[in-house]
Order: structure tokens, then sequence, then C-alpha cells
């Protein structure tokens, strides 16, 4: 975790950094991003939706997918989103999102942001995102 940063803006900036150290959290948090507390199939809308889990270890699978009790497709937070070609990390996509919350100066998030994504997690404007996470 980087120090000497302001945290104090909302809770969403103490959860962001958890995010970019682990990627499940930094999924996690993308995928309270999206759907909130409904995630969706992405093929279908269906929200009858499960996460996959590992057989051996009963964990959540490594690939982070989800399946669709409707049309039985897999998907992940990833797609539909700049998330799907992308082969960086989701923690990595959480700082750049953290700075985007932090920055005191909404415009210079936005300039490190890829167009996609700004649209996916960013609807408005940072602010907007910072309110939209208290839920968590
Ligand atoms: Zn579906």
């Amino acid at each position: 975790m980087k120090k000497g940063h302001n945290l104090s803006k909302s809770e969403v900036v103490e959860q962001i950094p958890l995010a970019c150290s682990d990627e499940l959290a930094a999924v996690e948090f993308l995928e309270a991003q999206r759907w909130g507390n409904t995630p969706a199939c992405v093929h279908c809308g269906s929200v009858d939706v499960y996460k996959m889990t590992d057989a051996k270890t009963g964990e959540r699978s490594r690939r982070y997918l989800w399946r669709c009790r409707d049309c039985k497709q897999q998907f992940t937070v990833r797609i539909g989103t700049v998330y799907e070609e992308s082969r960086i990390e989701l923690r990595h996509w959480c700082y750049a999102f953290w700075r985007a919350c932090t920055s005191k100066k909404g415009v210079s998030a936005q300039a490190t942001l890829p167009d996609q994504l700004q649209k996916c997690a960013i609807p408005d404007e940072p602010d907007s995102v910072c309110d939209g996470t208290r839920r968590l």
C-alpha cells in the first residue's frame, strides 16, 4: 500500500488499495461496481447466475468465472468491458480507479484511463464513482 496519500475522502478510498493488492479483491470490487448486489449474465441478462468454484478447494475459480443458469454460458466481469481484451491484472485497473477517486482534479485522473474504462466504470465523474461505491 502506498503511503503519504490523503485517504479521508470516502470509504472507497480505503477499499481500493486492498483491491489493488489482491486480484480477487479487485475482481470483487469491479463486480460490485458493475453489478451492485445483482450480478447479471452478460449474454442474456438473466440474474440467475452463480460464481463458479474450484472443485478441489471449494474456493472461487481462478478465472473468476460466473455461470448463468438460463443460457448455461460462462462469463466474467471483464466481458463487455475494456478488461476483456486487457491482459493487465484487474488490480492495476483498480489502482487507476483509486487514483481517479483520490485525485483532486478529476480531469487528470480521467486522462490516465482509457475511454472504454471511463464509460464502463465512470459514468459521470470520479466523484460519483466514489459515492456509488459506498454501498459496498
Ligand atoms: Zn445467460
